[in-house]
Parts: structure tokens; sequence; C-alpha cells
């Protein structure tokens, strides 16, 4: 039986009409448009101005189950002939998909970039993980460093979005940011974690959309820039008196790492291991957050 689950010319499984030559062989919808001058792949017979429909076996396999094309990645769902194509477009094992949300720890939320459109990944993310989407026309994203360290402080553990990993590691930040209103201009996720137990905040920024190359931006190259910056002149202070709670505490700032603006697939691998880490201690112990100009820059540029 396996044998005829199968076209035998495009091996794909038939999920339309299944036909055959005089000879009997069979041939998917697909095949027969495209076969050499009318003749049968197999035995050369000219399938002749009536095709023959092969309705024994269309209904056999009608009654057979099929796996995933995406099996051998993980998919265990059995599926009827006509829906494989249908299903393996949008099956969370399609290695030409990327389950962001997943790969953030959002452990419940299936949503896949690489055939949404812009307006779709903005949608999603502003009402699946509270994460507003802002226009940035100078390419500059200002974080208030109060934002970064406020969920540091909480007792609880804190997420910045129901769903979303628990325990030790949680996010802390996300942004979708673009120089761009209009549909084509470039989408760039701000995204950071916390891990606790390593005393680590972790940042990254992924372009999650581009106008180039469509679904997946690969021709455009970006560089983002992120600067923990402390503005001196803002410190809380209470005029000729030492600063009660700056005083004698260590400025390290600014401090700024440059990465790539890393495109959805490599995001993959970074994702695990994403390479810019900031101490907590540090921020801690520097008091970033307590004075209004503390902020994270991002700062995203052409490569
Ligand atoms: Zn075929
Ligand atoms: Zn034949
Ligand atoms: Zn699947
Ligand atoms: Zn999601």
């Amino acid at each position: 039986m396996e044998n005829f689950k199968t076209c035998p010319i495009c091996f794909q499984v038939p999920e339309e009409n299944i036909y055959q030559c005089f000879a009997g062989h069979i041939i998917c919808h697909l095949c027969i448009l495209k076969v050499h001058e009318g003749l049968c792949p197999q035995c050369r017979i000219p399938y002749g101005s009536t095709k023959i429909r092969s309705l024994i076996l269309e209904q056999i396999l009608d009654t057979q189950q099929f796996n995933c094309k995406f099996k051998n990645f993980g998919c265990e769902r059995i599926l009827l002939r006509k829906e494989v194509t249908k299903h393996g477009k949008f099956c969370f094992y399609n290695p030409n998909l990327v389950p962001l949300c997943e790969l953030m720890g959002y452990k419940k939320c299936n949503f896949l970039l690489g055939l949404v459109s812009r307006a779709e990944i903005i949608a999603h993310f502003e009402n699946a993980h509270n994460c507003s989407f802002k226009c940035v026309p100078k390419w500059v994203l200002v974080i208030p460093g109060s934002v970064l360290m406020e969920p540091l402080s909480r007792k609880r553990k804190a997420t910045s979005s129901p769903g979303g990993p628990t325990g030790t590691i949680y996010n802390i930040l996300h942004a979708l940011v673009s120089p761009d209103q209009t549909e084509t201009g470039p989408l760039f996720l701000v995204y950071g974690k916390v891990d606790k137990s390593a005393g680590l905040i972790s940042l990254l920024c992924i372009q999650i959309w581009g106008p180039e190359s469509c679904p997946y931006p690969s021709v455009m190259m970006y560089k983002a820039e992120m600067t923990l910056t402390r503005d001196m002149a803002s410190l809380p202070s209470t005029s000729s008196a030492p600063n009660p709670i700056l005083n004698n505490v260590i400025n390290p700032f600014p401090i700024t790492w440059k990465l790539l603006a890393y495109r959805i697939k490599e995001a993959v691998s970074i994702l695990k291991s994403i390479p810019v880490n900031v101490s907590i201690r540090l921020l801690e112990e520097s008091r970033f957050g307590v004075s209004i100009g503390d902020s994270l820059l991002v700062r995203i540029t052409r490569a």
C-alpha cells in the first residue's frame, strides 16, 4: 500500500484527482499537466484525449492516513491526503517558519514568522504580548532605566507578558520598532530577558520583518548599538547637599555594545545564547534606573 500513497513521478501525496494510462500507471493531477508530448512517463503510451481517472485508488487513498511532510522535524500530525499541503504551510515544524514566541519562552504561543504580514506581526505582539509598536524616525529607541530595572525589584517572579517563561528566567522587555510607519519599513524586536540565577540581563535586537526579499529580510543588514547611559545632569540631588543615593556609587556608564540586528533565521540560535549580557549586580550597585536620565538607547543603523 505504501507504494501507492505517493505519485510515482513527483513522489508527493496525490491530494486531488489521480489519473492512469492505458497500462494502468498512475500519475497525480499536477504531473499529468507536465508530461512530455502526452506520453505516460513510465510506459510511453499516449494518454489520449480523455484522461482516465483512477477513482478506485482515489477512494482507497481517501481512507488512508498520511504523515506531515515535516515528520522528520518532529510533527506527529496524522492527515488526510487532501490536507497535507495545507497543513505543511502552517506546520509548526516547517523549517521555513520561525516559532519566535516559543523561542522567547511563550510555550503556548503558536505564532510563526515567515508567512505573516508586517501588520499581523504588530497585531500579534500588541495583543498577545503587551508589546507596543513604536515608530522611531531617528532610528533610536530610548528605554528608561527604570523600565529595565523595575521587574528586578519585584518580590515575586515577574514577566512582561502572561504565559511567558517563569522561574528564574523571564522576559523583561519587548519593543517593536520601525523607523518607518508605512507598510514597507523594516521591523525590529528589541528583546530583553533576565536570568536571575546567572545574575544577568540579556539584550537582543532582531529584524523580524523586512521589505527586502520577503518574507525573510536578507539583503539589507542592520546593526544595533545598545548603550546603557547615565545623564549626570538629571541625577536627583538636593541643591548643594551631596546626593544621598548616588554618592560613592560606581559609575561605569556609558556601556555600549555593537551587534548585528539579527535576522529571524539567525535568531533561532542566537536566542539560546544571547551575546549581550549585563550583570544585574553592576546595575544594582550603580543604582542604574534611579535617575530619570538613566536609559537604554538602542540605535539601529544600516550595516
Ligand atoms: Zn505527481
Ligand atoms: Zn503507463
Ligand atoms: Zn506538520
Ligand atoms: Zn506570540
